[in-house]
């Protein structure tokens, strides 16, 4: 018998309908005589009772001065409560049930609170307790340090915990249930008719997932990829099959002529400033100085364009003001743009092709777009654009592009 992990996150368990949506998944999975492990977030999005994001305000308004360590303890509770829910839910429905916490399933990280790394998983416990429950729960986003203290994964840690228990268990495959019918040419927030994908490469939802479609986290989808995993990424809310994410070879199961395809998708990431330093005549090494002085203050930079003249650049928002502090303090005269996008074109068809640039500089421009910057790789064109002009810029795009045929 195949072991099937399943995971579910936020949206997906916070309001009662939510949760009988997940106790019917589970059902239908242990009618088909599956092992399951389920690995669920924290219930609900921030302002909601017991969400990570309402915990981390509770620890701001409360002193704030939680040191990283116990924060960390705190953020567990969410998960905690979200999986004892669940455990009692399914007794009721005459499911057996036991709930492990991270630590408890194997997840072994280093002690980076807040940001930790997963070192090993070793779910022994999983496979015995399998033996004498229906379900395994287990609580996303934590493990424990080589010392003992509890941990969290950071952002998308709940994809990360599902993917590498179902690496370590052999899974047959690990199914991400979300608000969405899997992952779609674009956020379909932004672009209302996005379509579901029905089979992508771990590459291409990698390349998705790194410039901002927040639906799988990329940490999540390289562990799958490193250990063969299949991903099925589906709605808690419909029965769709969602997205199958595997390797290409996986495909030839999948009666798709999407092999073929161009451009997977369109992905965004907001809230980041263009740094622009020029070059003033005496100022030697200006580009060592600028990337030596972003790296020192823990400043993590994207969108580099290196010139004979200067650099450009992008930062979040968040470390706009001190990127252009450190940046004078070095003589040097930095210009900040804040409130900028990067609005990204991801497909594996796009190598090589001809005229691929010239097509999205029209369509932006015949949507009165203006290109702030851009950059291209093997599989990726970026650009950037004002805050205000990237859901424009994100339509035209999708609709240059055919996307939602
Ligand atoms: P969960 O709480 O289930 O982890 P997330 O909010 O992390 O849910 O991820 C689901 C959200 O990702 C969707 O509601 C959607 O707005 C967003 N999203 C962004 N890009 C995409 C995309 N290309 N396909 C699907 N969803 C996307
Ligand atoms: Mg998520």
């Amino acid at each position: 018998m195949g072991i099937l992990v399943q995971k579910f996150g936020g949206t997906s368990l916070s309001t009662p309908e939510a949760r009988e949506h997940v106790i019917r998944h589970i059902q239908r999975e242990l009618d088909h005589q599956q092992q399951l492990v389920v690995v669920v977030s924290a219930m609900g999005r921030k302002g909601e009772p017991y969400a990570t994001d309402t915990l981390l305000q509770w620890a701001a308004d409360n002193g704030n001065s939680l040191p990283a360590r116990e924060r960390d303890l705190l953020l567990c509770c969410g998960e905690i409560i979200s999986a004892s829910t669940l455990c009692s839910l399914l007794g009721s429905e005459g499911i057996s049930s036991t709930v492990l916490t991270g630590a408890q399933a194997g997840f072994i990280t280093d002690d980076q609170f807040g940001n930790a790394r997963i070192v090993d998983v070793r779910p022994d416990r999983v496979l015995e307790e399998l033996k004498s429950h229906q379900v395994v729960i287990v609580t996303g986003f934590q493990g424990q340090s080589e010392s003992g203290d509890f941990t969290t994964l950071g952002r998308g840690g709940s994809d990360t915990s599902a993917t590498a228990l179902g690496a370590a268990l052999k899974a047959d495959v690990v199914d991400i249930y979300t608000d969405v019918d899997g992952i779609l040419t674009a956020d379909p927030r932004i672009v209302e008719d996005a379509k579901p994908l029905r089979v992508v490469s771990y590459a291409e939802i990698c390349n998705m997932a790194y410039h901002g479609a927040k639906v799988i986290h990329p940490r999540a989808v390289e562990i799958a990829m490193q250990a063969r995993v299949p991903v099925r990424v589906r709605s808690t809310f419909s029965e769709g099959e969602g997205t199958l994410v595997t390797h290409p070879e996986g495909f030839r199961d999948v009666q798709t002529g999407i092999l073929d395809r161009f451009v997977t998708g369109i992905a965004h990431v907001g809230g980041v400033t263009q740094i622009t330093v020029e070059s003033e005549s005496g100022t030697d090494n200006l580009q060592l100085k600028v990337f030596k002085t972003m790296a020192e203050h823990g400043i993590s930079v994207d969108f580099i364009n290196v010139t004979p003249s200067g650099a450009v650049y992008t930062v979040f928002d968040s470390d706009a003001d001190k990127a252009v502090t450190v940046l004078e303090q070095q003589g040097l005269v930095p210009k900040a743009l804040s409130g900028c996008a990067k609005v990204s074109v991801i497909g594996g068809g796009i190598n090589g092709v001809p005229g691929i640039m010239a097509q999205i500089v029209e369509s932006l421009t015949n949507a009165g777009v203006q290109i702030l910057q851009s950059a291209d790789s093997n599989t990726t064109i970026w650009v950037l654009v004002r805050k205000e002009d990237m859901v424009q810029a994100l339509r035209a795009l999708h609709a240059k592009f055919e996307l939602h045929r």
